[in-house]
């Protein structure tokens, strides 16, 4: 059917988990990419010449270690599916870097843009963040730097968020459904990263039955010229796709064509499948449309067997409401407020508050972040978290490119929290040096 070449040779990661999933009748469990895999060799997508499946890598522990605070360890929130998960973002990633494929596409489960910095157990279906385990692994393996991370789930990726919230190199742009609407809740126009990143996050909260048109509006109008000015060496689409219409769980109105051509303009380097629960309608044909515009071939023909784009068309108020939201996003990155930060400082610190709940464990987690306003790098990290089922954790992290004094101060408090009898659980990050340390007290 495809006599033409590809313009991007594609490599694609397929790892379906089919021996897991949270419960068995969950919306995230193994059929959903059953029927894309069905659909993929119906369509003959792999006789494709250019288009090659691969099979994923297993994480290492180390290369969840590297992102997350994980209390009590990080043995206790994995099972061999997260670590297959996160090793096939990490084997697309690879391909790219070893030069075997142009573009990749990692269809994974289960998915991870809901797992934050600190993880105390499952949010959002989510227990280790995937992207940020392979965009931390291209940093330390390949010694990348500027990355952009576009999620496109319908669902705000508060945990990706999260991760990056103070790294001025990773820029982080979500398009999703209005969280007064959805879950998680977030993902407003004011969130915009930390002090020592602000505008490198940034939120475009899309309202309920937004369609192609809105999508692509977002995408022309806010992402691509902030794409251009931040110049990324690496842009990585989360793609969830979650905002079809036929999903269960969401209010949105988009279309295998839209993805399509939302990846086309967007032309990321890898894309790793985060959500989508629509197992017959909408995962085969999404999954589809995006392969083939990865690989730079047609793909006016995938289409839905129930789309009808005349019933899926916005409405005048969502439109003018949308060109609103977008006009503000855009401002938000060239031009980011005053964010008064300085009322939030105590001894040379910034410091932060958050409740966090893990809606697929029933935990609560309270946080307190201290960041060091350091004026030769982005600062020295320390997160106190105290959940529902585990009191008093520490998390302290050096960051990438830290100075001497951040990374003599951070070997120091991890010392010296060791003598800190109330201290339950304790992980020391540190990037320069290449290491963890963990302490945890019987
Ligand atoms: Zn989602
Ligand atoms: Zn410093």
């Amino acid at each position: 059917m495809y006599m033409q070449g590809v313009a991007n040779r594609l490599g694609v990661v397929f790892f379906p988990a089919f021996d897991w999933a949270i419960s068995p009748t969950h919306p995230e469990r193994q059929e959903r990419l059953l029927y894309t895999m069905d659909q993929l060799k119906e369509e003959g997508v792999f006789d494709i010449p250019g288009i090659e499946e691969y099979r994923p890598d297993e994480a290492g522990l180390e290369d969840v270690r590297r992102v997350h605070f994980s209390f009590p360890d990080t043995e206790s929130h994995l099972t061999p599916s997260h670590l297959i998960a996160a090793g096939g973002a990490i084997k697309a990633a690879k391909l790219l870097r070893e030069g075997d494929a142009d573009k990749a596409f990692a269809l994974v489960r289960p998915p991870g843009h809901h797992a934050m910095k600190a993880v105390h157990g499952g949010r959002g279906f989510c227990n280790v963040n995937i992207e940020a385990i392979m965009v931390e692994y291209l940093r330390e393996h390949y010694g990348v730097g500027r990355v952009a991370i576009v999620d496109t789930d319908c669902h705000h990726g508060d945990g990706t968020q999260d991760v990056y919230w103070h790294d001025p190199e990773t820029l982080y742009i979500s398009l999703h459904q209005d969280g007064r609407t959805l879950f998680p809740g977030s993902g407003f126009s004011s969130e915009l990263g930390g002090p020592k990143a602000l505008g490198k996050t940034i939120n475009i909260p899309l309202p309920p039955r937004t369609s192609d048109e809105g999508f692509l509006h977002a995408v022309d109008e806010v992402v691509l010229p902030i794409l251009e000015d931040f110049r990324p060496e690496i842009v990585i689409n989360s793609a969830g796709q979650d905002n079809h219409f036929s999903d269960p769980l969401t209010d949105m109105n988009f279309s295998a064509q839209g993805y399509a051509a939302l990846n086309q303009r967007l032309n990321p380097d890898i894309a790793v499948l985060e959500g989508g629960y629509s197992i017959h309608g909408a995962l085969p044909y999404v999954n589809t449309g995006i392969i083939l515009a990865m690989a730079g071939l047609d793909y006016a023909y995938v289409r839905e067997p129930d789309f009808d784009p005349e019933s899926l068309r916005q409405d005048k108020r969502t439109r003018e409401y949308i060109h609103q939201i977008c006009s503000q996003a855009r401002q938000s990155y060239f031009h980011p407020p005053d964010s008064g930060i300085s009322r939030n400082m105590e001894d040379g610190y910034f410091v932060r508050s958050k409740e966090i709940f893990y809606d697929t464990d029933f935990i609560t987690e309270r946080q307190r972040e201290h960041l060091l306003d350091c004026d030769h790098c982005s600062g020295l990290l320390l997160m106190e978290s105290s959940s529902s089922r585990l009191k008093n954790c520490l998390g302290i992290e050096i960051p990438r490119g830290a100075c001497q004094r951040c990374q003599s101060a951070g070997q120091m408090y991890f010392d010296k929290a060791q003598q800190n009898e109330s201290l339950r659980n304790m992980q020391l990050i540190d990037r320069p040096g290449g290491a963890v340390r963990r302490f945890r007290r019987e």
